[in-house]
């Protein structure tokens, strides 16, 4: 009897060594993630689709205010923190992954959502548009996915790294190439993490969204106005132009992207890495104004 109660024993422990070990994607009940930008618009909407299946999630934002406030209304500290971090920043983004450990015991699932538009014609674009556009999207979603990197690898339980890219990472528009130049950095960074970092058990996917009008502070903050000057309608009419613009004729929001996000996360999407989806209603299969 001692002998078989031994064996059990070691069985179990080795069963559950190897449930340890299993690579993502696991329930996302027992998933901790930390979404970048989060504060606002998409970040919020993915952290929001996060916790209601069960995770819990650091709020990271470089808006204090507003990650303090996502927070509470995702239940608070025991379903989410809210850290304040400069992604462009390698200490706070390290200090950032310290809140997630003593929060909530590490991080398996990271989404570099975070973002800003600077959307100018090419000879209006100077160095330092550029330089900051890079600074934030291109270096600081390298820095967030190094440091997830070394996390995840150091659990040994594997993980999740998404990038909300976009539409503009494959395509090219007007008076955007400091923007849609990052993205497709970004996009390419999906790519060769996948291929470094899958035999950790660690996937990385991206989500190409496009025309998020509504709810989305780069709209709010000048892009939409910009946009809606190419296109040649009211600033207040580009929601319903994107929605007419695609092929299932229907406005994009910001839990759309958050269900992409799910999808590649917490769903089936157990042998997808490297992999795009685009969150646009058709816009990038068909024709683009
Ligand atoms: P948003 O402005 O609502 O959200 C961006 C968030 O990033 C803000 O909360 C902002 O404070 C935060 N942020 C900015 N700089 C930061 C920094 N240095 N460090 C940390 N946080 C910082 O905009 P959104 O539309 O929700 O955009 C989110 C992401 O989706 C961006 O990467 C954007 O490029 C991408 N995207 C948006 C659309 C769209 O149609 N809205 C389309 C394609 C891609």
């Amino acid at each position: 009897i001692e002998e078989s109660e031994k064996f059990r024993i070691e069985y179990w422990e080795l069963e559950e060594a190897k449930l340890r070990r299993m690579p993502a994607p696991k329930p996302l009940a027992t998933r901790i993630a930390l979404v970048t930008g989060a504060g606002s618009g998409i970040g919020k909407a993915i952290a929001h689709r996060l916790v209601a299946e069960g995770a819990c999630v650091v709020v990271a934002d470089l808006d204090a205010a507003n990650a303090r406030t996502v927070a509470e209304e995702l239940g608070g500290p025991d379903k989410a923190v809210a850290v304040t971090v400069d992604v462009t920043s390698e200490e706070q983004i390290a200090a950032s992954f310290e809140e997630a450990l003593l929060a909530f015991g590490g991080v398996d699932l990271v989404v570099n959502n975070a973002g800003i538009s600077i959307s100018k014609p090419l000879l209006e674009t100077t160095a330092r548009d550029w330089d900051l556009q890079h600074g934030i999207m291109a270096r600081g979603s390298f820095l967030v996915s190094r440091e997830a990197a070394q996390v995840m690898t150091e659990q040994e339980m594997g993980g999740d790294i998404v990038y909300i890219a976009s539409k503009n990472a494959v395509f090219a528009g007007p008076n955007n190439i400091a923007y849609s130049a990052t993205k497709a950095d970004q996009a390419h960074q999906v790519r060769l993490l996948a291929a470094e970092l899958g035999g950790h058990g660690i996937r990385v996917n991206g989500v190409n969204p496009d025309g998020v009008v509504r709810g989305s502070g780069i709209f709010a903050g000048g892009w939409g106005a910009q946009r809606a000057a190419v296109y040649g309608v009211e600033e207040s009419e580009l929601g319903e132009f994107y929605a007419q613009r695609t092929l299932l004729k229907r406005e994009v929001l910001p839990e759309h992207v958050a269900n992409a996000v799910f999808a590649l996360t917490g769903g089936d999407l157990t042998h997808t890495t490297g992999l795009h989806i685009p969150v646009d209603a058709g816009v990038a299969a068909a024709f683009l104004r």
